[in-house]
């Protein structure tokens, strides 16, 4: 095993995706097995010092960055363990990068259909934070493709949690070795989520382990379903004049002969961070949605027939590898270069993951549009998944006086988005930096039933420190 304890060696650990600059470590533990992971966990809990999980690194809301204690980083358990043509199934250790999950599967002809976005993430970061992915439309997230687990609790125990084996009682009692553990009051919506612990009647004990964050164990191996090769897709982008794309999106979900990979929304702000690299987005003013989906007979037609109905200004179709790779850039690009801009101007990301039941999102996305109206002095972009009524709502707030005033705004935005139905994080996950919002969603007694959780299957409160719950709570 690897243990490095020099301040420089341990930097790049001390930061993810979300700019969040508190981190501080003493001891970074890289293990090559899972004997390994046990003996780092072993050596942690005998001398109560935090322990936090890093997976890739690419998370967007501080998880993986420890305020203390030791890092416990999963990049050596970097193995496919095996694939299963037949079963269309794929076990893997937990540090295996997305990419070359991927790559493996495309020789095969197989597909993994959370497909995450963000390739350099590791698939246990991905199951940690209920990852969603590029075809999230049509596949949903990571949690519905997760069959079996192993992890290590911070006893040292090795827990292997198979999908389908083991639910909560009608007491609402999960039973894990001798323990019992309550499943919380509060109801996980049943939209594109991943804040905090998951939480339904009857529910698979698996599911309480996808999206902790890394508070509840080390995730050594998973094992996930897949499906065969998709045939391939075309992207289209078409740019619409403004108070239009809601309208489509309708006909869209209402047309049965259409069934996109992904539907994303880029409003005018988000098409001014790609102008340098695409000079050739119009310059009146327009939003944009990206769909993507498999060629098909009669499908280029189907979508010429809808888009004609509408006064769009420019439409960009893939009509080989190249146009399509351009396409794909297209979309990739942009929370790449918010995040760089989020370095440059030095601000901690301040952003919403709010989605919203189907119903409702009509009122939310008003909401945003006239939150921005109201304080045009701050800079922002609207971006993402809107056909699963989720965007992401980025805040450039230059100084302390106008992070108040994004902080303020944020939360009227997650109060209302709570208020119909919806979830504080769709996808990202809470971290260390949405510990308010997630109690605006559950309340106190929800943030104390995840806590009662948190303690019985990790008693010295090891792992994770102040993700999901601030640390405060475990004392
Ligand atoms: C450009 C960009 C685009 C993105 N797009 C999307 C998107 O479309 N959808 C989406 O959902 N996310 C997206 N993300 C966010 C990010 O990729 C995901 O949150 C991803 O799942 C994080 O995985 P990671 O391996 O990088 O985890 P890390 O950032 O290293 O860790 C994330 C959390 O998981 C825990 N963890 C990691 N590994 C383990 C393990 N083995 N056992 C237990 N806990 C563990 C960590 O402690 C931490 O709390 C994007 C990020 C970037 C930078």
């Amino acid at each position: 095993m690897i243990i490095k304890r020099e301040p420089d060696e341990m930097l790049s650990y001390l930061e993810d995706s979300s700019n969040f600059q508190k981190g501080k470590s003493e001891s970074l533990y890289i293990p090559e097995d899972e004997k390994e992971v046990i003996e780092t966990i072993a050596d942690c809990s005998n001398k109560r010092i935090p322990l936090t999980i890093s997976g890739g690194g690419t998370g967007t809301v501080g998880g993986r960055i420890p305020l203390e204690g030791a890092i416990l980083s999963v990049e050596k358990l970097n193995k496919i363990i095996s694939l299963n043509k037949e079963k269309k199934r794929a076990i893997l250790q937990s540090g295996v990068i997305i990419e070359d999950f991927l790559k493996t599967l495309e020789t095969q002809n197989l597909f993994y259909p959370p497909f995450p976005t963000e390739r350099t993430a590791f698939i246990g970061g991905n199951l940690s934070t209920n990852a969603s992915g590029e075809y999230s439309y049509r596949f949903g997230s990571t949690r519905g493709y997760v069959k079996k687990i192993r992890v290590i609790l911070s006893s040292g125990e090795i827990l292997e949690i198979e999908r389908g084996k083991c639910f909560a009682d009608i007491n609402g009692d999960l039973q894990i070795g001798d323990k019992k553990i309550k499943v919380p009051s509060y109801v996980t919506p049943a939209i594109k989520c991943s804040a905090g612990y998951f939480s339904r009647s009857g529910m698979d004990l698996i599911d309480l382990f996808i999206g902790s964050e890394g508070t509840l164990g080390v995730i050594t191996a998973a094992e996930v379903q897949l499906i065969p090769a998709l045939s391939s897709p075309f992207i289209m982008i078409i740019f619409f004049k403004e108070n239009e794309i809601l309208k489509f999106i309708s006909e869209v979900k209402g047309d049965k002969k259409l069934s996109p990979l992904s539907l994303e929304y880029f409003d005018k702000g988000s098409l001014g961070f790609l102008k340098k690299d695409f000079p050739n987005i119009p310059d009146e003013r327009c939003e944009a949605l990206y769909i993507e989906q498999e060629e098909g007979e009669n499908i280029l037609e189907e979508w010429a027939n809808l888009i004609e109905k509408y006064e769009v200004i420019d439409t960009w179709i893939s009509q080989d590898k190249k146009t399509h790779q351009k396409l794909i850039n297209f979309r990739h690009r942009l929370p790449e270069n918010i995040n760089d801009y989020f370095k440059k101007i030095k601000s901690r990301k301040m952003a919403l993951d709010i989605a919203v039941p189907e119903n409702s999102f009509k009122e939310l996305f008003d909401f945003y549009q006239a939150l921005r109206l109201n304080n045009p002095q701050i800079e922002t972009v609207l971006f993402g998944h809107i056909g699963e009524n989720h965007l992401h709502f980025n805040f450039f707030p230059r100084d302390e006086k106008e992070r108040k005033k994004v902080a303020k705004v944020c939360e009227d935005a997650i109060r209302k988005g709570v208020g119909l139905g919806g979830t504080v994080s769709a996808e990202h996950g809470i971290g260390k930096l949405k510990h308010k919002y997630l109690e605006l969603m559950y309340g106190e007694k929800g943030i104390f039933e995840m806590v009662r959780i948190k303690k019985e299957l990790d008693p010295y409160c090891i792992f994770g420190l102040d993700n999901i719950f601030p640390k405060s709570l475990l004392m």
